[in-house]
């Protein structure tokens, strides 16, 4: 069996990442979501163990120390960081990966695994950013501009990622995530163990 492909996508916070996230794993039965730990406080709407693992910063730091993390980061005042233990099993039983995570952590990624595939998500204008994260209506109007400035930063790190989508439709963007998905397969350094005439 081939081990399976890490994905990682980064985009500003209120883009739509895990909007299309979701519509991503509906159509991959084969994908598996790592699910990060984070010492933000839950949002209503969140579930413990399924959107990520709320952890205090002493729990956080402790993952740290034994190594546990793949790669971490802060953002906007709070640690985020990926366990590594079930993404190397799961790659080695076949599964792909997606990685959530914000510029700082996929650049982490590519040093840590040259195969990754860095994904980076787009808003049709810089405007729309500010109304979806308004419009989801869980980020306290205070908390807004810290998030917009944080935005322009990472749209300056954008031409770094291998692909850049564009999520003007939920649709739309999980169908260019999946040609990336798909084109990733078919490079020719995973499939020329095919062309062998013993195979
Ligand atoms: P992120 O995970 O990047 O922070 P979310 O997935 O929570 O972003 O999306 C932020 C808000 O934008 C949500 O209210 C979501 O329903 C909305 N949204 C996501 N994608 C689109 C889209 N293509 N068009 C319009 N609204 C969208
Ligand atoms: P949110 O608090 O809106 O869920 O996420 C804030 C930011 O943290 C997003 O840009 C998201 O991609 C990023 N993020 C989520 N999990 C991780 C992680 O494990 N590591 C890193 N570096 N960033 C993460």
């Amino acid at each position: 069996m081939t081990n399976g492909r890490l994905f990682v996508l980064s985009g500003p916070s209120g883009v739509g990442k895990s909007t299309v996230v979701q519509e991503v794993m509906r159509r991959h039965p084969n994908l598996r979501f790592s699910v990060s730990v984070t010492t933000r406080e839950k949002r209503p709407n969140e579930v413990d163990g399924e959107n990520y693992y709320f952890v205090t910063r002493e729990q956080f730091q402790q993952m740290l120390d034994r190594g546990e993390l793949l790669e971490h980061a802060e953002y906007v005042g709070n640690c985020y960081g990926t366990p590594e233990g079930p993404i190397q099993q799961q790659l080695e039983q076949g599964f792909d990966i997606l990685l959530d995570v914000e510029p700082c952590g996929a650049m982490q990624v590519r040093s840590n695994r040259e195969d990754a595939v860095l994904i980076f998500m787009a808003a049709p204008s810089f405007a729309e950013i500010e109304r979806r994260l308004r419009g989801r209506g869980d980020t306290p109007d205070d908390k807004i501009a810290g998030r917009l400035e944080r935005a322009r930063w990472e749209y300056a790190q954008a031409s770094q990622y291998d692909y850049i989508v564009i999520n003007d439709h939920v649709q739309h963007a999980a169908n260019e995530i999946q040609a990336i998905m798909e084109a990733e397969k078919c490079r020719a350094q995973l499939r020329l163990d095919y062309l062998k005439e013993d195979n």
